[in-house]
């Protein structure tokens, strides 16, 4: 089911692309719809016209016929004689008196089939506009008028002439030209698409080259679109003047943050080795003074650990974060790292190692930084009667070094996001536990740095465990 949604094409509704697409495609066949359309109806007004000019002729010069003959003949066998000499092939005269009678009618009506016929002569009105009109299945140009004789009126005439060739092969224009105009807009359509497609691109390669640009390489990244529309080179060079800014700017704050920190950092670490000695050496302190200086000197040591941690990350930012890679025994390495967090921590650490030696490439006080950093983070996110256990494990290329805990658990739609600078989840009870959400992107950017990488497992209330993957020598 998942593997059919991949394969069908995401069309976005409010898309420029779909937009463009349907736009152009509506107007295209709004346009050669009404062509279409204007065509038909012309042809036939043209069909109609000729036939009516035809016809019209007759109505005309029956009525003079029939006076001139009615100087020699009564007027009855004048109107047959005129009928006759009037009458053409597929062109059919009758006249009727005002009783409705047929007094006179072309001698051609045997051609037409009963039916037809009797339904053409059944007509009553006088037809003064030429039309077109379907009888029995065949189509006919009908028109008409009075036939006046001495100043009498003899009858009705009615003049029809039969169009159904014309019409059949005009209905099957018709057809063809409709067929051939859904086939077009089809056509059209399609080539709208690929075109719209094809002009957007570079607007998609803009996007795609914009969103792998990362913080890292904001003074490198330059956009650049060979055969792109002006407007949208002009959009890359707009967008490269934003980045060389944004990258200036971020310099500068990294610059800052890396001052300040360093300013700091120096006479706060000078307080709390003041407040320590006092600590240490005063012994006729009161409970009150004694507690007041043991919160200020805490309260020290934290804050530089939170400049220190700034530092860091401003240094490793531009690149000057130095590390010592080494072979280094993991096995060593985090029997050492427990015996110091036990000693601070007062929980308990279990140790889960194979026993053969796992050797990978770090920095070894980086990483010693790294494991205090997610067990320190274990010890304040779990219960305290709870152990928190290290576990060394080695594959092909790599070894790997898990902090597990049995605590409270990170909800997962955090767990992608615990690793940004500041971020703290569960804010209710973060709140009461101190840190400052610099942690673990301080044991992301150490642990890329010597080129691991850094995931985390974990379960709401059940615990979390952070997977260290480093490259064995
Ligand atoms: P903090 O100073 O808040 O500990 P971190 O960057 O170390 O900052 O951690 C970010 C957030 O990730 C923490 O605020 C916490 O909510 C969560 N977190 C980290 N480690 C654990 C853990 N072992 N168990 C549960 N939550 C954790």
């Amino acid at each position: 089911m998942k593997q059919l949604h991949k394969l069908q094409p995401q069309i976005d509704p409010f898309s420029l692309r779909l937009r463009l697409t349907v736009g152009i495609a509506v107007l295209s066949t709004l346009g050669l719809g009404n062509l279409a359309f204007w065509t038909g109806w012309k042809i036939q007004q043209i069909l109609i016209n000729n036939h009516k000019n035809n016809i019209e002729t007759i109505a005309q010069r029956l009525p003079r016929d029939v006076q001139i003959y009615s100087e020699m003949m009564p007027p009855e066998a004048a109107l047959q004689k005129s009928i006759d000499s009037l009458t053409a092939t597929n062109t059919y005269l009758w006249v009727k008196n005002s009783e409705n009678q047929i007094i006179g009618k072309s001698n051609n009506w045997n051609q037409l089939p009963n039916k037809t016929t009797t339904e053409l002569m059944s007509l009553g009105e006088m037809i003064l506009q030429a039309r077109i009109e379907k009888v029995g299945g065949r189509y006919f140009v009908l028109c008409g008028g009075a036939v006046p004789v001495k100043g009498k009126i003899l009858g009705n005439l009615f003049v029809i002439q039969d169009v159904t060739r014309e019409q059949q092969m005009f209905l099957v224009m018709v057809r063809s030209l409709g067929v051939g105009s859904i086939v077009t807009i089809i056509v059209m359509s399609i080539a709208i698409a690929i075109y719209v497609k094809r002009s957007l691109q570079p607007l998609m390669q803009l996007s795609q080259m914009t969103s792998v640009i990362s913080i890292a390489d904001l003074g490198q990244a330059k956009l650049y679109l060979d055969k792109a529309p002006s407007e949208v080179k002009e959009l890359a060079q707009t967008f490269n003047m934003m980045l060389a800014r944004l990258s200036q700017s971020w310099e500068q704050e990294r610059q800052f943050v890396s001052n300040v920190s360093h300013e700091l950092r120096t006479p706060l670490t000078i307080v709390h080795g003041y407040l320590q000695s006092v600590l240490r050496r005063q012994t006729n302190l009161n409970e009150m003074q004694r507690e007041a200086l043991e919160t200020a000197a805490s309260e020290a040591e934290r804050t530089i650990r939170l400049l220190q941690d700034l530092l860091d990350l401003a240094r490793a930012d531009s690149g000057y974060l130095q590390f010592c890679l080494e072979e280094c025994v993991l096995n060593d390495l985090i029997v050492e790292v427990a015996g110091m967090a036990e000693k601070y921590s007062d929980r308990q650490i279990i140790i889960e190692n194979q026993n053969k030696p796992i050797i990978a490439k770090a920095d070894y006080n980086r990483l010693k930084q790294i494991l205090l950093n997610l067990i320190d983070n274990a010890v304040k996110y779990s219960e305290a009667n709870t152990p928190i256990t290290l576990k060394l494990d080695q594959q092909e290329q790599a070894a790997i070094i898990q902090v597990a805990d049995q605590g409270y658990g990170i909800p997962l739609q955090q767990q992608s996001r615990i690793f940004e600078r500041f971020y703290r989840a569960d804010e209710a009870r973060t709140s009461s536990i101190g840190g400052s959400g610099l942690g673990l992107s301080i044991v992301k950017t150490l642990v890329e740095s010597m080129d691991g990488n850094v995931t985390v497992r974990s379960r709401l209330n059940e615990g979390s465990t952070f997977t260290i993957t480093l490259p064995r020598s």
